[in-house]
């Protein structure tokens, strides 16, 4: 609709000046659609048709979401302080001194590829395994920001010690819930492109990948304790206590962690969880696990049930019968109130204490299992 003819006719000045403001505004949206011009792909799909009836047919689905197995809260009361005002005037330290070292890659040492089992970790929660000749990508997160938007929200602390480009030829892509710092488009639609290995994802999280170009041949959904076999690897869908969602709808699409298990090498990743007694089941079902791959970082006594604090991460190591703990989920994206370096202090005290087998590589260094570099401390002179 025009809007009305202004009564008159303008002088030239004002004509300037007004069409300097017609431009301006025009820039101003512009600039915001700009910014906004992925945010709806990024939010995802929605599930419909025969996703939404095998997620109703889901024992975690009931009413219109997916459940925890017991009642977690995302966020407790915490009357004593004001979450606000700590990220804004908070004295943590919540970026490095200087830049975080990055290890280019290398190639992997030649073994009896029967025996094989390396991690490399290229930072959050982004890592490659090596095992038995086989190689699974985990919660590849390639973008400046794990945020539906380019221009807003938490940006790395590092770059990609690789490119995407890079990466060897991978036999499955493992995603363990939809959250930005796990699930990225845009990583997402390039390793569509460039690789053929299946992605495998919780229940519902098909529904993204669908959004986003992933061919249905190459998207498998899981529900917990379910397995997939792949390049003869088996694959296990497991519990873990957390939630989901990208827009304002919550845990429309299932969380999980992943156990990755060869002839004679079993691996285990806990996607994001809080503490609870899976891990001692997941333990006992699929372990003993030669790494384990833990979630540290992003705990805040305000949610303590959908993020592991260090020490607890500690103990689930040990429940899950595991032997050389490998912390993610830290050092990338700052995404709660600690210093950003803190959680893997906190976890290398009790590691320590309790005497836990402990690999803290830098991003993008490859750790061979059966000879991990002994922990330096190589944050803290970053910190
Ligand atoms: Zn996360």
């Amino acid at each position: 609709m025009r809007a009305p003819r202004e009564p008159g006719r303008p002088t030239t000045g004002q004509r300037i000046s007004g069409s300097v403001a017609g431009l301006a505004a025009l820039a101003g949206l512009a600039g915001l659609v700009w910014a906004a011009r992925d945010i709806p792909a990024a939010l995802g799909g929605r599930l419909a048709g025969a996703r939404a009836e095998r997620a109703a047919r889901s024992p975690q689905f009931r009413g219109d979401a997916f459940h925890n197995r017991a009642a977690t809260r995302t966020m407790a009361p915490a009357p004593d302080r004001n979450l606000l005002r700590e990220l804004i005037f908070g004295k943590q330290k919540r970026r490095p001194s200087v830049a975080v070292p990055l290890v280019r890659p290398t190639r992997a040492p030649e073994v009896d590829p029967a025996r094989e089992l390396n991690i490399v970790w290229y930072g959050h929660a982004s890592v490659l395994v090596e095992i038995e000749g086989r190689r699974v990508l985990l919660d590849p997160v390639w973008s400046e920001r794990c945020s539906p938007s380019a221009t807003i929200g938490p940006r790395r602390l590092h770059e990609p010690p690789v490119r995407l480009d890079e990466l060897p030829r991978l036999d499955a892509i493992l995603i363990s819930h939809d959250h930005y710092d796990h699930l990225d488009m845009a990583t997402v639609r390039e390793l569509t492109a460039r690789q053929s290995a299946p992605f495998l994802v919780p229940l519902g999280v098909g529904a993204h990948l669908d959004r986003w170009g992933v061919p249905a041949d190459r998207i498998v959904e899981l529900d917990w304790s379910q397995t997939h076999r792949v390049a003869d690897l088996e694959i296990t869908c497991a519990v873990a206590q957390h939630f989901s969602g990208r827009g304002l709808r919550r845990n429309g699409t299932l969380w999980n962690s992943w156990v990755v298990a060869g002839h004679q090498r079993r691996v285990y990743y806990t996607g994001d969880s809080g503490y609870f007694e899976g891990y001692a089941e997941i333990g006992a079902a699929h372990g003993p696990f030669d790494v384990t791959l833990m979630q540290i970082g992003a705990y805040d006594r305000a949610w303590p049930g959908i993020h592991m604090f260090p020490e607890e991460a500690v103990t689930a190591h040990l429940d899950l019968r595991g032997g050389l703990f490998l912390p993610v989920h830290w050092a990338t994206f700052n995404l709660a109130l600690h210093d950003w370096s803190e959680p893997v202090d906190r976890l290398w005290a009790e590691a320590k204490a309790r005497d836990v087998r402990l690999a803290v590589p830098r991003p993008g260094e490859r750790v061979v299992v059966d000879d991990p570099p002994p922990v330096d401390g190589w944050w803290q002179s970053i910190a």
